[in-house]
């Protein structure tokens, strides 16, 4: 949940739709593990409103529930007595992910049970709260819980909730009763000894309806990936909603971390973030004087990504290299989470950080991700398959032109420039191999707007600052799919 248990879109996602349902006048409260490495300070009213005992493995752990309000939404902070979710980071912290989750998805459960909160719907995401749907349908409901239908969004297909029968059993569920093909067996552990479970999948099976993130990803994921079939045979509760950007957070006239602010109508200070970062790093700054209007002749890319292979790393490095070749500018803001990636760029940094053209920044900041996109003039998202990807939102937002491969929600929200059959949707680059003379072809076009049609390139920046990516747009296709499902007095 963004800003404060943010590690990728799924936090931008969580708080972007929770205040586009309060806004439009729905009660909202967001449920979350109270990970130690939360900042304290950003929570308002932070209060403890119960102790509770919840379920896990054999005993009851004693669980304290707190209120607080993030970014104006309330949340609910589970937070048990045991050593789940504590450590410095949301994810990969010293405790059993797996089933911390499961814990916590009992938890939630056990809360509206103790309290007598029965809301409308209760939203999951992704595999950490797959088993939620479960716990509530064979458990929960048979309690005191009537009211709630269950929604799951699925960011990634990619990750699975791998779970064995023991472990799924900890929550208190009959583990074993879930290993069919109709139910949460992996398909593709079927005959194996022993066959696993898929939390992601049981979520699919249990949850009254499930989305995920574009139309084109939907597609994808009904014609490939082990998931498939189940999807198929759930096709009719299955749903493409394209996510939508936080337009009060992403907003280049009023962001809190900008030197200079802007907007559609007036651009002139764009540049000012583009010189104030280029100092900053130590970038070659094209001679540029305050105040002068002269354009700028080179480019900067940025690429604001976390460095895993679903992101296209060899053409991230690829492009570092052929950026600087085509006398361009690159940054790289990424943190990497496997150590053999993160050598790898540590060691591109050494090779290129001392130069005029290129920084590669192996960090996560939330600051520095506001200035580079404001500083951008592309911004490039190569990925091999994004479900959504906000970064091309976000970078268009803030007059970043973006460069992007054909796949999933990039293919939903960028549309290329040199294709004549749509020329009024036009708002970018885009290539479709996974090879780097694909992408090369989009960045030296782009490149060729940029110097050789100042006024071309513009306009450009101008579109794509005014296409509107906000929730305004899709948070209405969520409340009707609440609407669609939930039970009517
Ligand atoms: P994913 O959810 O797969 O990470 P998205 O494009 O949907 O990809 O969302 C990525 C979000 O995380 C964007 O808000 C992006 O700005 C942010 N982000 C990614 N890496 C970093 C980083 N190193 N520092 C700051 N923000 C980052």
């Amino acid at each position: 949940m963004a800003p404060i248990a943010k590690v990728g879109g799924l936090g931008d996602v969580v708080t972007g739709l929770a205040r586009a349902c309060l806004s439009r006048g729905h009660k909202v409260n967001v449920f979350l593990p109270f990970y130690e490495c939360i900042n304290k300070q950003q929570i308002k009213n932070l209060e403890l409103v119960n102790t509770y005992d919840s379920y896990y493995d054999g005993s009851w752990v004693s669980t304290n529930a707190y209120q607080g309000v993030v970014s104006g939404i309330p949340v609910i902070f589970v937070e048990p007595s045991n050593h789940f979710f504590k450590g410095q980071c949301v994810y990969g912290g010293s405790y059993n992910e797996l089933e911390a989750y499961l814990f916590f998805s009992r938890a939630c459960l056990e809360w509206m049970q103790v309290t007598g909160t029965q809301p409308d719907i209760i939203h999951v995401h992704e595999w950490q709260t797959g088993a939620l749907p479960l716990l509530y349908w064979d458990m929960y409901h048979h309690l005191s819980l009537r009211i709630p239908k269950i929604a799951l969004t699925i960011h990634n297909m990619e990750h699975y909730g791998e779970c064995s029968k023991e472990q799924l059993s900890k929550c208190g569920l009959d583990g074993s009763i879930y290993a069919t093909e109709e139910k949460a067996v992996d398909d593709r552990t079927i005959g194996h000894n022993p066959e696993r479970i898929s939390l992601l999948k049981g979520g699919i099976v249990y949850s009254n309806a499930v989305v995920t993130v574009s139309p084109t990803y939907l597609k994808e994921t009904l014609c490939s990936g082990w998931l498939a079939g189940t999807l198929i045979r759930h096709r009719e509760k299955y749903r493409g909603i394209l996510n939508g950007i936080d337009t009060g957070m992403w907003n280049p006239a009023t962001d809190i971390f900008l030197p200079a602010k802007f907007d559609a109508l007036n651009i002139e200070e764009k540049k000012t973030c583009k010189h104030f970062v280029q100092r900053g790093l130590g970038l070659a700054s094209g001679g540029h004087q305050m105040g002068s209007h002269a354009p700028d002749k080179v480019p900067l890319v940025v690429c604001i990504t976390r460095l895993v292979p679903q992101k296209g790393l060899h053409l991230i490095t690829h492009a570092i290299k052929y950026v600087k070749e085509i006398s361009g500018q690159m940054v790289v803001l990424g943190r990497a989470s496997d150590s053999r990636v993160e050598r790898e760029f540590k060691d591109l940094a050494d090779l290129h950080n001392n130069g005029s053209s290129i920084r590669i920044l192996l960090t996560y900041s939330e600051e520095l991700s506001h200035m580079l996109y404001a500083a951008a003039d592309m911004v490039l998202v190569p990925s091999i398959y994004e479900p959504c990807g906000l970064a091309q939102l976000i970078g268009m937002r803030y007059g970043a032109v973006p460069v992007v491969r054909k796949t999933g929600g990039l293919a939903d929200t960028v549309f290329d420039m040199d294709d004549q059959s749509q020329p009024e949707m036009a708002n970018g680059f885009v290539f479709e191999g996974i090879d780097e003379a694909s992408l090369n072809w989009a960045l030296d076009r782009a490149f060729r707007y940029y110097c050789g049609k100042p006024n071309e390139w513009s306009a450009i920046v101008q579109k794509v600052m005014h296409i509107d990516s906000s929730w305004n747009n899709t948070a209405g296709k969520y409340i009707d799919l609440y609407n669609s499902i939930r039970v009517r007095e």
